[in-house]
């Protein structure tokens, strides 16, 4: 493709010389001698002529390659600009599934979908909305049988997915906070639209769970927010004119995180940490806990275990060491000494491998942490809640409140990024 583009270019390069000495060449025009100009003129209109054609089809074609690249590279223009269609997986893996919806304008209502139906199965929307476990959707719905069990897909149009999203990402908000929703907004959009095609081979787009966005359809759905998303309508942030990773999370605690603070890869430059102590209100902005120490012990060896950093039973653990980034302040390494060995654990791993502190059915709060011993106890001290990287809920919520736009809110923690509308 780029070197059909290449020889393209060098091709219509000649041409374009040939249209700026104009299509009579050189010679007809500077030599300026009337005799040779009228021989001149005679002998080469018609081949002239010809050639200032084929010079217009080649600027012609190079402007369509040039269209049909950039908009390949562009993975937003792909699929999804097709029809504005996004696809969710509502229900994933089940044996049935109850819908209320129509089927070539018969209406079903309450009806048990099991693995005995051959698949797929297409149900539309009555009166606006198509019902799947008691929950009420926009669009349609798309069943389908993978790895013999029934996986419910959400067949929506992208900004009726995010009146189902933003709600349950950032809160119902006041309408004196609109511009955070507007934020939050910019943020779902821009994220959902990165992430087209993710699951292209089981058939949808995003997860309608943590794993991507929250996204709990009409239910879900609030005045304020859906207003936030109209206004927004569109509006993506880009970087390189690509949508950008739009991480966002609750609560900082002081600074943002660096991408590498919390995924392995190539950091994005406009998720570097920056300082934000717009969310010192929030609950989660600094927190504790206390654990006896052999406990603390005893489970650290237990999750490192599940999470692949097993530390063999025959080696005690005398002590562990935190390495911290020095600009994010969260933790990069954590170095668990046995009486013979070190264990390096990556930062990115410390909320799994801690996941047993004050919150035992999830992760770590953050990875923004200071651990101490006090006699037989283990301190630790924490700041934030979630992976702390990108927009800062609470500290968007407390920008709105100052008066900052929702353009001033992801300049702020997307640095570098633009905000662009995409149709
Ligand atoms: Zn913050």
């Amino acid at each position: 493709m780029i070197n059909d583009f290449l020889s393209s270019l060098s091709i219509s390069g000649q041409a374009l010389k040939m249209l700026l000495r104009g299509p009579y060449g050189n010679k007809a025009w500077s030599h300026g001698e009337k005799n040779n100009k009228r021989k001149t003129l005679n002998h080469t209109s018609g081949y002239a002529l010809k050639q200032a054609t084929r010079t217009y089809i080649y600027i012609l074609t190079l402007c369509l390659f040039t269209v049909l690249l950039i908009s390949g590279c562009m993975p937003y223009t792909r699929g999804i600009m097709k029809h504005n269609l996004v696809r969710v997986a509502v229900v994933c893996g089940v044996d049935d599934v109850t819908i209320s919806g129509t089927q070539r304008g018969k209406l079903y209502n309450d009806y048990r979908v099991n693995l005995k139906h051959t698949f797929p199965l297409f149900f539309g929307p009555h009166s606006g909305t198509v019902t799947v476990n008691g929950v009420q959707y926009r669009g349609n719905i798309e069943m389908r049988k993978t790895g013999g069990r029934i996986w419910v897909i959400n067949v929506v149009n992208v900004e009726d997915y995010l009146k189902g999203v933003v709600p349950c990402e950032i809160g119902g908000l006041s309408e004196d906070l609109i511009e955070a929703a507007k934020a939050q907004a910019v943020a779902a959009r821009t994220y959902a639209y990165a992430h087209i095609n993710q699951y292209d081979h089981l058939g949808f787009d995003l997860y309608a769970t943590i794993q991507d966005q929250v996204y709990k359809g009409i239910s879900a759905e609030r005045d304020v927010t859906n207003r936030a998303i109209q206004k927004t309508a569109g509006e993506i942030m880009t970087y390189r004119n690509q949508p950008i990773e739009a991480k966002y999370h609750s609560t900082c605690g002081g600074r943002t995180a660096d991408f590498n603070d919390a995924w392995q890869g190539k950091a994005p430059p406009y998720l570097r940490s920056i300082r934000c102590t717009y969310c010192e209100k929030s609950p989660h902005y600094t927190w504790n806990s206390e654990l006896p120490k052999t406990q603390f012990y005893q489970n650290l060896r237990n999750r490192l275990k599940i999470i692949g950093h097993a530390i063999p039973e025959s080696e005690r653990i005398k002590r562990i060491r935190l390495k911290i980034n020095k600009r994010s302040k969260r933790v990069r390494e954590m170095i668990v000494e046995t009486e013979n060995n070190h264990y390096t654990i990556p930062g990115y791993h410390i909320r799994k491998a801690l996941a047993y502190i004050g919150n035992p059915a999830g992760l770590l709060k953050s990875n923004y942490i200071t651990i101490r011993s006090k006699g037989a106890t283990v301190i630790v001290e924490g700041r934030g809640f979630g992976h702390g990287v990108g927009m800062c809920q609470f500290g968007a919520i407390e920008q709105a409140r100052q008066g900052k736009s929702y353009r001033d809110i992801l300049r702020y923690y997307y640095r570098g990024a633009r905000l662009k509308r995409i149709r």
